[in-house]
């Protein structure tokens, strides 16, 4: 899917609409008379870092009408900024208010409303947490599910505090209607989460994938094949990824995302990977014939018609490159493309036999670089830089697609690099492992 500044324009309009919302609906029809700047600046936020929370479980919810719009990395990074706005909004307006007029102290008295008091000191703890928790997950030693899990917690606990605090203060939301406008936003946001964590796998439950074989590759890399048991084969665009649960119910906190690796022309389907954690350790130890379920396609990391390919890979990035050129094989593809591929050490170049029989094949040129080059060695070495792009760089370098795919310094060395070339950026696309 090509990046254009309509569809840009379009997201971001959607976006601040939708945080808008509450605002909108509390300053709709008869508003109480004014308190002074800060506090009514303190209550805005509230309900601005309302909107723009409620909308972070759209992000992170892998919606597909979404998703393929900017690629799952970049939404991910989206709902990263935009949340760490959200809290710091909704965080700001009891500060505010309290700071502005100290009578709203009386909120935080158990003696005035036990409930209500409780309630606020357990949210602002909770908006602390999650922002600590987001930041720091790595610090917090918290592996990645159980981040997930304790930040989809928090998440929903501090939205629903939040609605009841508001429709309990009810200062802006009288009329009713006021109040089932924010009232319903929750629900809304509420069977999101839903959907996403037991609708979805639902579903998935009726079309579970087989392992048919699993094989060592290069560099430390294992690969899985998988058929569908006993329906279609899902439907994709190479260059595309899914998310993998694999075992016998889709129910699980070890849902992970994965490049798909074969041809878009297979029956089957192949991922690969490089043992990071544990669940891509767990990956040799799976048998033939263990379930697996797929959820997906989703992302935007795929070839348009018409133009040519520029591949800048490193490492296990080079998945969805495998994707692409494996589909370009089968399906006879005139178009040229460059494989930029950048490894440790040539014995660890995963796939190198393979992508030297497919560069005889199809119009593609692979050139290998190597940071520890062995003896004797007449490719490139050292890392990517902007000179190697240029070097490499096609004669029409705008009929081409650039990708980006490997480790995120690599990534972010590339993709200045080619927007110092003078690359324009709706031509560029980077998939990104390492989101958190
Ligand atoms: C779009 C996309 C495509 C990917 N394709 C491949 C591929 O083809 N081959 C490959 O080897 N790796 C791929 N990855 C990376 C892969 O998903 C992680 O390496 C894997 O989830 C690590 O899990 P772990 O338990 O083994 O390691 P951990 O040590 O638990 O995690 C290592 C890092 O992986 C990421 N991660 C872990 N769990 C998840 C999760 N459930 N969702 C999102 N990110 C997570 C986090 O950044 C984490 O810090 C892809 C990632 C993305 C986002």
């Amino acid at each position: 899917m090509k990046y254009t500044y309509k569809r840009a324009a379009y997201w971001l309009f959607i976006f601040i609409l939708l945080s808008l919302v509450p605002l909108i609906v509390a300053l709709t029809g008869n508003i109480p008379g004014y308190r002074g700047f800060w506090t009514e600046l303190g209550v805005a936020l509230g309900f601005l870092g309302f909107g723009m929370l409620g909308l972070q479980f759209v992000f992170s919810g892998r919606f597909r009408k979404i998703a393929p719009t900017y690629g799952m990395d970049n939404i991910l990074q989206f709902h990263r900024e935009t949340g760490i706005f959200a809290v710091i909004f909704v965080l700001a307006h009891p500060v505010i208010n309290l700071i502005s007029n100290p009578e709203f102290l009386e909120y935080l008295d158990p003696g005035v409303n036990f409930m209500r008091a409780i309630a606020l000191y357990f949210v602002s703890a909770f908006l602390v947490l999650i922002l600590a928790t987001s930041l720091w997950r790595i610090m917090f030693r918290l592996d990645y599910e159980r981040w997930r899990l304790v930040h989809g917690f928090l998440s929903l606990a501090i939205l629903f505090i939040g609605t009841v605090h508001a429709i309990q203060v009810s200062h802006y939301l009288e009329p009713f209607w006021k109040k089932a406008v924010i009232g319903a936003s929750f629900l809304t946001y509420g069977y999101l989460v839903l959907h996403t964590r037991l609708v979805r796998p639902c579903f998935n439950t009726k079309k579970p994938y087989r392992v048919v074989s699993g094989n060592r590759e290069r560099g430390d890399c294992w690969t899985l094949k998988v058929e569908p048991a006993g329906h279609k084969r899902l439907d994709y665009i190479c260059g595309q990824f899914v998310w993998i649960t694999i075992g016998p119910t889709p129910f699980s906190l070890q849902q992970h995302p994965f490049s798909i690796a074969s041809s878009a022309r297979d029956k089957t389907l192949s991922f690969t990977t490089k043992e990071t954690g544990d669940f891509t350790s767990s990956w040799k130890n799976v048998k033939p014939g263990t379930k697996v379920f797929l959820e997906g396609p989703f992302g935007s990391f795929v070839p348009e018609k018409g133009h040519n390919l520029f591949l800048i890979m490193g490492g296990i990035g080079i998945t969805p490159a495998m994707g692409m050129l494996r589909t370009m094989r089968d399906s006879q593809d005139p178009r040229s493309a460059v494989l930029i591929y950048a490894n440790t050490d040539w014995e660890g170049v995963t796939f190198r036999e393979e992508l030297d029989v497919i560069s005889k094949e199809i119009n593609l040129k692979v050139i290998h670089l190597l940071e520890k080059p062995p003896e004797g060695w007449k490719g490139e070495t050292g890392l990517v830089t902007r000179d190697l792009l240029k070097k490499h760089m096609p004669d029409n370098p705008e009929k081409s697609m650039f990708f980006i795919c490997g480790p995120n310094p690599m990534m972010d060395i590339a993709e200045i690099s080619l927007r110092e070339l003078g690359i324009d950026w709706r031509l560029i696309y980077s998939e990104r492992f390492e989101i958190i």
